[in-house]
């Protein structure tokens, strides 16, 4: 019931965004754009997602053996570009698909991979896909008719493996490491790690210029502040996160500052006996303000909500 509630108030929130838009201008359909990506270390490749709203940072991870590829952009179309940009670098088996988590366009794309090719999940993730795949094809759907257009043909692909809180994978060359560190945007949210090279593909744990997503119940604010300081202890060199720029570890520093004084400010005025909507209301305008630059700011009512669901807890 409680999801349900959040997800409501998700749905009222896109509303009014896809309102402004529509006024504003039309809408950039998601589409990973073919033609871009990035080496950004030896055997390791990005395709970027040019800052476009629900088209994620796509790795492309190529070792002696084969490669592994990090999310699929929403829908089988886009997934074909990426198995295309994944052609133009290398015609190695793709032995293994890493999902970051649930959200439709970073994995409602497997269906493409080629029937060899291992889908690794945390064993998380593959029951929150069990949970909710469904509601957010739905809700996606809604946002608009391209992207409704993109989800049409979506079937649910099962993970072929699934891990607790660690996997490694062998590409040859490289070590790779899976890690679910429990729940912070989604509960199943998936971290791909190259210890080597000091790389990390964060999923929506880590965005860089977008608020970071509490889109439902299964969101933890709590250890998603404890899951960023224990990145910072992982001496990373790049970043690549589910969203926004490529860019460097103190890409993490804004988004935990954010995490850390929105709660200690939820928690201030909660323990000052304000409801939850005087605090959304209070603190609305103020992190809206200070944070100007960052997209999507829409999701702060739900941040807010978390934060304060979570003070109770
Ligand atoms: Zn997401």
């Amino acid at each position: 019931m409680r999801w349900v509630a959040a997800f409501a108030i998700g749905l009222l929130a896109l509303g009014a965004v896809v309102k402004v838009s529509v006024a504003q201008a039309p809408p950039v359909p998601p589409l990973v754009k073919p033609g871009f990506t990035t080496k950004i270390a030896e055997n390791v490749y990005v395709i970027p997602d040019h800052d476009v709203r629900l088209v994620p940072n796509i790795g492309i991870l190529v070792g002696q053996n084969g490669i592994l590829v990090v999310d699929t952009g929403m829908g089988p179309k886009n997934a074909e570009t990426v198995l295309g940009e994944v052609r133009k670098i290398s015609n190695k088996p793709i032995l293994y698909l890493a999902i970051t988590h649930m959200h439709p366009e970073h994995g409602m794309g497997a269906q493409s991979f080629p029937s060899e090719t291992k889908v690794i999940y945390a064993e998380a993730q593959k029951k929150e896909l069990a949970d909710k795949a469904e509601r957010f094809i739905k809700f996606f759907s809604g946002f608009s008719p391209q992207i409704a257009e993109l989800l049409k043909p979506v079937r649910i692909v099962q993970p072929t493996e699934t891990f607790q809180s660690e996997a490694r994978l062998n590409l040859g060359g490289f070590p790779v490491q899976l890690l679910h560190f429990g729940a912070s945007h989604t509960r199943g949210d998936t971290l791909i790690y190259l210890p080597e090279q000091g790389i990390i593909f964060a999923g929506d744990v880590v965005v860089n210029g977008w608020f970071p997503i509490m889109p439902d119940n299964d969101s933890s604010g709590k250890n998603w502040i404890a899951t960023l300081e224990k990145l910072k202890g992982m001496k990373l060199k790049t970043v690549v996160p589910g969203h926004g720029p490529v860019g460097q570890p103190t890409m993490i520093d804004p988004l935990q500052t954010y995490l850390t004084t929105l709660r200690s400010e939820v928690t201030t005025l909660q323990k000052q006996g304000k409801s939850q909507e005087e605090v959304v209301s209070a603190l609305t305008p103020v992190f809206k303000e200070r944070y100007g630059t960052w997209k999507d700011n829409q999701w702060l009512k739900n941040a807010i909500g978390r934060f304060y669901a979570e003070a109770t807890m």
